[in-house]
């Protein structure tokens, strides 16, 4: 299977890179001196090989299940105000498309949360996931998930109200293709959303190669705001809002985080769950676009 490799211009402006610090893989950070986006140099896996190996295999079934309740309340809560911002932006889209419900494609669904919150509020909704895994709890749950990325199931015409991509551009190999595709699949006046981590952000430079973003070998491409804009603005979108991702976590799983990173480890907290709290450090960033007619 060939895959595209690293570039060798930058993807949003089209300017060589210059080479920043060395990441912890080695190879040295690659960035614009246009837009700051950031990439490494990053061989020709196949992602879905990836995926299904590492991805779930370190943990055992009842330890991931775990794990995955704690956290579920925070995500749905993260869902739901994201969704309340798309609808704002859709509005007058999401109940004036004429023909029932307003459909949503989630893009790397992975056991399909936000897809569960979007079709409680009203949403008619599928999602592209491409671990085998996560997208079988999808359907599980009785959502319509297609196994795959969106090069292999683009969304055949431009009827979708809504396409997002959390947390999944920085997975993928060629990100304006991803972008293309799903703005190829929005109605004149539908939202795509998407979030990922901020280069430019303070806890990003203030970290430097220790940046917990640098999630290696997953992550291929580090965006700027200024990149987002540059690369969404090409594929016929308009960027109407640009925000600082606050998440919710159960303060059972902040302090385990906390004591693994204090302690190495050595005090194992009671539970996992407890009250989910808001927590930020404003290093992610949503990105709300509305297709130009
Ligand atoms: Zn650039």
């Amino acid at each position: 299977m060939s895959l595209p490799a690293a570039p060798s211009v930058c993807p949003a402006c089209g300017v060589g890179p210059r080479r920043s610090f060395e990441l912890s893989n080695g190879f040295p950070l690659l960035r614009c001196p246009e837009c700051g986006m950031g990439w490494w140099d990053f061989p020709a896996l196949d992602p879905a090989a990836f995926y299904d190996r590492d991805y779930f295999q370190s943990s055992d079934a009842a330890k991931g299940y775990d794990d995955y309740a704690s956290l579920e309340a925070g995500l749905r809560i993260t869902a739901r105000a994201r969704l309340r911002r798309i609808e704002r932006l859709a509005g007058r889209a999401a109940g004036a498309n004429g023909h029932g419900a307003a459909t949503l494609l989630d893009v790397g669904c992975s056991t399909g949360t936000f897809l569960d919150e979007a079709r409680r509020r009203g949403w008619d909704v599928r999602g592209l996931e491409v671990s085998d895994y996560a997208a079988g709890v999808a359907r599980a749950r009785g959502m319509a998930v297609q196994c795959g990325t969106i090069d292999d199931a683009a969304p055949a015409d431009a009827s979708l109200d809504c396409v997002t991509l959390w947390d999944v551009i920085e997975h993928l190999r060629v990100p304006a293709n991803a972008i293309a595709a799903a703005a190829r699949g929005l109605r004149a006046g539908g939202v795509l959303a998407l979030s990922t981590g901020d280069l430019s952000s303070w806890c990003a430079r203030l970290s430097g190669p220790r940046w917990h973003l640098f999630n290696l070998p997953e992550h291929l491409y580090f965006f700027t705001a200024k990149s987002l804009r540059l690369l969404l603005e090409r594929a016929g979108l308009s960027v109407r809002a640009v925000r600082r991702e606050i998440t919710w976590f159960p303060m059972g799983y902040l302090t385990e985080r906390l004591s693994k990173t204090l302690l190495g480890g050595r005090r194992k907290p009671r539970r996992r769950g407890g009250w989910v709290v808001p927590i930020t450090l404003f290093d992610i960033i949503s990105v709300y676009a509305v297709k130009r007619p």
